[in-house]
């Protein structure tokens, strides 16, 4: 049996003392233990970011890519073998800016990847800039007079996009967060759980003193039914004096790879492929004509 302490890995952290990646972290552990996947069946793939650092400080086998592209690594890797159980793990600038076209385009083809993201409506990185989740005249470096950007809401682009699995967790509770992101490993497709994540260097708007008052599970609410969709549109679009945690959305489980024939049979990687030779190609190319 796995515990966390299997998924240890030989680095320090260096975030910031009490930064909400330890608690993201934290939970990844727990729920890859209890989940019993282990390190050499899971992959995780990062782009760049304070976050993005996670799998440096566990055992797991990682790709730590480039800035906004860790999905289409992701998606990659899966269709070559989808016996793997693949995790993005990446911040609110890296899935939602940079890599936005890329987080549409996975959700609408419910590849089978859990996405976490980390989410502190920041660029803590890079010392504060303010990024997509950021509020409508937050003050940073890059928008000294207040920025005038709508933020991104990522439950309802989502949902929007067609994902099937839509969540929201946060750092500050880390056996429900260990739990949501158990939730997302189970799911077979494409899995959002983004991470309401304190920044306690560049972002004190979002403290744990803000949401300590504000969270709530939407498993406590008596009748909420995560395959409900108008309900789960209320539920995204709820922010401000109660920020709903857990499970928004849940629904069709039918995934990109179920529709792939050449899956059919096993992953790719298992299927001892060899390349065709030239009379094969030939027949093919008859085809095309
Ligand atoms: Fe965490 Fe913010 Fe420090 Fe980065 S800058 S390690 S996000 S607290």
């Amino acid at each position: 049996m796995l515990t966390r302490k299997d998924f240890d890995g030989q680095e320090t952290p260096t975030w910031c003392r009490g930064c909400g990646d330890f608690g993201i972290l934290n939970a990844m552990k727990m729920a890859l233990a209890e989940h019993d996947i282990a390190p050499h069946q899971a992959l995780m793939v990062t782009g760049i970011g304070c976050g993005s650092k996670l799998p440096h400080y566990m055992k797991v086998s990682a790709f730590h890519g480039l800035h906004g592209r860790p999905v289409p690594v992701a998606t990659g890797a899966r269709l070559a073998n989808h016996g793997l159980r693949v995790i993005v793990v990446h911040g609110d600038g890296d899935a939602y800016g940079e890599g936005g076209a890329h987080f549409i385009s996975v959700a609408r083809r419910n590849v089978g990847i859990v996405d976490i993201v980390q989410d502190n409506r920041i660029y803590g990185l890079t010392k504060g800039q303010y990024s997509p989740t950021s509020e409508t005249g937050k003050r940073t470096p890059t928008s000294p007079e207040g920025s005038l950007d709508q933020p991104v809401n990522p439950l309802t682009l989502a949902l929007a996009a067609g994902a099937q699995f839509v969540s929201r967790g946060y750092s500050g509770e880390l056996k429900h967060l260990a739990w949501l992101i158990g939730q997302a490993l189970e799911y077979p497709g494409y899995a959002l759980v983004d991470v309401l994540q304190p920044c306690v260097t560049w972002n004190s708007s979002y403290s744990y003193d803000f949401y300590k008052d504000r969270v709530y599970k939407l498993e406590d609410e008596t009748g909420y039914d995560p395959a409900d969709a108008s309900a789960a549109w209320e539920k995204a679009a709820e922010w401000g004096e109660r920020i709903p945690l857990g499970i928004i959305y849940q629904a069709d489980p039918t995934t990109y790879e179920d529709q792939v024939p050449a899956l059919a049979q096993g992953p790719l990687v298992a299927q001892g492929m060899k390349p065709l030779s030239s009379a094969q190609i030939q027949v093919l190319l008859n085809e095309i004509e």
